[in-house]
């Protein structure tokens, strides 16, 4: 179980907050924790939590997905730098006149966003991708295979992800193939250094001369993709697959692809509800089986069952057919299906039937409960 703070208390905004609040409220809290302007020990930590939280519920998809999962799901869903991609702190930072970059003395201030941000610093994998399937109950007892279709992108075959048509790259004069570049700048006695993606190479560390006709130099190309795949027995609703190198490819041939996270909906069924590896059902039972007993057709999910009722049972009397619920997801101990019985009361009678009740009300023992405590 993951300890982390809910997103939403961190930066002190309600669930439904709209994103200019969102924006507002990281504004304010990145001012007071930013290390440019907070020396306290704690800062730092602080400064990354809000980051963190800010990163996840600017972006539609991410809030989506944390809205849905909680932190647990949410992490198997994004790495870390999956968090960070596509938030732009550094025109934020810029916006609200605070440095994002490092203190030259100050060597660990430096790796807060490196670490953090990913501070212009190369990507170490493309972009993950993430797919919802909805798969049914039988399917969870059973376990699925689907085939999915994916738009991607994918390296290109025809430079091999060079992006040059003949495979020269001269190296980046801006940043001399580092990818990313620095500005110096001095504010009173503190000197910044912003560290930044190259905007020459875009990162890349080199030059194409001769872009690739097929890719036309981006190194890669979008592709639709087939790929198939193998859900588990015993899955619970938002149970994550994650489809290593599935996801895009980076722009950077020599970083490996993303991933590709399948998060599963399991669609509710009309007459069970689950709970765990236990199905629950109510089947409704006639007030003369429950008194003289018989038995019963229930539905299962395989088919149905037959399930005796004891003479004398009372209504919402749970019985349980073992085996006939869901495997469990690592265990692979089956549960049962428990068929909670409730005893219907007849609402029209046909003059037969209401003699014989009369003359079985008749023979009920005269002394009930209402005479004791009435007499
Ligand atoms: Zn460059
Ligand atoms: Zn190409």
């Amino acid at each position: 179980m993951s300890t982390k703070r809910d997103y939403y208390e961190i930066l002190g905004v309600s669930r439904d907050a709209p994103k200019s609040r969102i924006k507002e409220a990281y504004r304010r809290l990145a001012l007071q924790y930013h290390p440019d302007r907070n020396k306290a020990p704690d800062a730092e930590e602080k400064f990354k939590e809000i980051s963190e939280a800010y990163a996840v519920l600017s972006d539609e998809e991410k809030r989506g997905n944390y809205d849905r999962f909680g932190h647990a799901g949410f992490e198997r869903m994004y790495s870390s730098e999956d968090v960070f991609r596509n938030v732009n702190f550094e025109d934020l930072f810029r916006e609200m006149g605070l440095g994002f970059g490092a203190f030259g003395e100050e060597p660990g201030f430096h790796s807060i966003f490196e670490n953090v941000f990913g501070g212009g610093s190369r990507r170490t994998q493309g972009e993950s991708l993430r797919i919802p399937l909805d798969i049914t109950l039988i399917d969870v007892s059973q376990g699925v295979e689907k085939t999915l279709n994916i738009a991607r992108f994918k390296s290109c075959t025809a430079c091999n992800g060079s992006g040059s048509q003949d495979g020269q790259k001269a190296v980046c004069s801006r940043c001399h193939g580092a990818g990313q570049e620095q500005r110096i700048r001095s504010m009173g006695i503190s000197q910044f250094i912003t560290l930044s993606t190259c905007s020459v190479c875009h990162g890349t560390g080199g030059i194409i001369r001769n872009p690739c006709k097929t890719c036309h130099g981006s190194s890669r190309i979008k592709t639709s993709e087939r790929i198939r795949v193998k859900i588990p027995p015993g899955v619970e609703d938002g149970f994550v697959l994650r489809v290593k190198g599935k996801g895009n490819a980076a722009e950077d041939s020599r970083v490996p692809s993303g991933d590709l996270y399948v998060v599963v909906t399991v669609i509710e069924h009309d007459l069970f509800t689950r709970d765990g590896s236990y199905l629950l059902i109510d089947a409704e039972i006639s007030f003369s089986v429950a008194a003289l007993g018989g038995i019963i057709d229930v539905p299962t999910l395989k088919g149905h069952a037959s399930l005796k009722i004891p003479a004398g049972t009372q209504t919402h009397t749970v019985f349980r057919l073992r085996g006939n619920g869901l495997p469990d997801l690592s265990s692979h101990h089956v549960g049962d299906e428990l068929v909670r019985v409730i005893v219907k009361t007849p609402e029209r009678l046909s003059k037969k039937q209401r003699n014989l009740l009369e003359t079985f009300a008749g023979e009920q023992p005269t002394k009930g409960f209402f005479k004791r405590f009435f007499r």
